[in-house]
């Protein structure tokens, strides 16, 4: 495993951190997860934008460039020699003497891992999976990408005590998104998701599946969908870089559609799989 801090690569044993970060003592960071396909991260420059756009929506400085980052990563993957691997990026605003405020002269601390990544087993993909819904009790800018995973912790924890593979948050009634992923679902022939916005975070996975449902003319729709509705979709499907296109078969102990993964759902994962192949 590949560990990295402040522009070094360091042995994994020596990748510490003072215990007065801000990212461990506030949660005052943000953070990204990419995975490749042979060796080749996917959407890279999409998840280093939203890294850039997070750490800036947190006033937060980006000390580097897309091209160091794009270095570093080639460099680390091919050390790493995984088939496949997640990469996790974190910047937070440094270390200081405890105080909510911002320091005056901290300096950011940037850490990545490579490690590899295990895809799930073919038989989970093709039988779908089970969820459970869990009040969405995060805060209103789930569009940031930051370390404060609190909420999302216990909701997936939640999801395994249950037995089930993910937690669909469920704000005032309305679907959100999942602890981990993004919540698509289908009914009458169309594609309903929540929009971009304060409430979600803007997967890169839901944006480029949304752009293969416009290549095959699925119609879309940006929107809530409630309770009741969800329930009542023909088709459900998560998705998310570790998840890829996931079809759920099982709500709350209720049965989605006809319990398998649904059409639309099945030809999106195989043109998901297509792509990435
Ligand atoms: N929503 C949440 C809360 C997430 O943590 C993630 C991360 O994987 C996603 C959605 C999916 O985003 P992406 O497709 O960019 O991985």
């Amino acid at each position: 495993d590949i560990a990295f801090i402040n522009g070094r690569f360091v042995p994994w044993e020596d990748a510490t951190v003072p215990i007065e970060d801000r990212g461990f003592q506030f949660g005052d960071g943000v953070y990204e997860v990419i995975r490749t396909y042979r060796g080749m991260p996917f959407e890279l420059d999409a998840h280093l934008r939203r890294l850039d756009r997070s750490a800036a929506e947190l006033q937060l400085p980006s000390p580097y460039r897309h091209a160091d980052w794009r270095a570093w990563i080639d460099a680390g993957i091919e050390q790493a020699g995984y088939p496949e691997a997640k990469i996790y990026l974190q910047i937070t605003r440094g270390v200081a003497p405890r105080d909510h405020a911002f320091p005056a002269d901290a300096r950011p601390t940037t850490v990545m891992t490579i490690r590899e990544l295990h895809p799930l087993p073919d038989d989970t993909r093709s039988r779908g999976v089970k969820a459970k819904t869990v009040e969405d009790l995060r805060w209103g800018r789930c569009d940031i990408k930051s370390v404060n995973l609190l909420p999302n912790v216990l909701a997936r924890q939640d999801a395994k005590r249950a037995g089930v593979f993910e937690a669909i948050l469920v704000k005032d009634g309305w679907v959100t998104e999942g602890s981990v992923s993004n919540v698509l679902a289908v009914r009458q022939g169309r594609i309903v998701t929540a929009p971009e916005g304060p409430r979600i975070l803007s997967g890169v996975t839901r944006h480029v599946v949304l752009e293969l449902a416009r290549k095959e003319a699925f119609p879309i729709e940006e929107r809530y969908l409630s309770l009741p509705d969800l329930y009542a979709a023909d088709e459900v499907f998560l998705t998310g870089t570790t998840v890829e296109v996931l079809g759920v078969i099982d709500i709350d102990g209720r049965q989605i559609g006809a319990g398998v993964p649904g059409a639309i759902t099945t030809r999106l994962a195989a043109q998901w799989a297509a792509m990435t192949a």
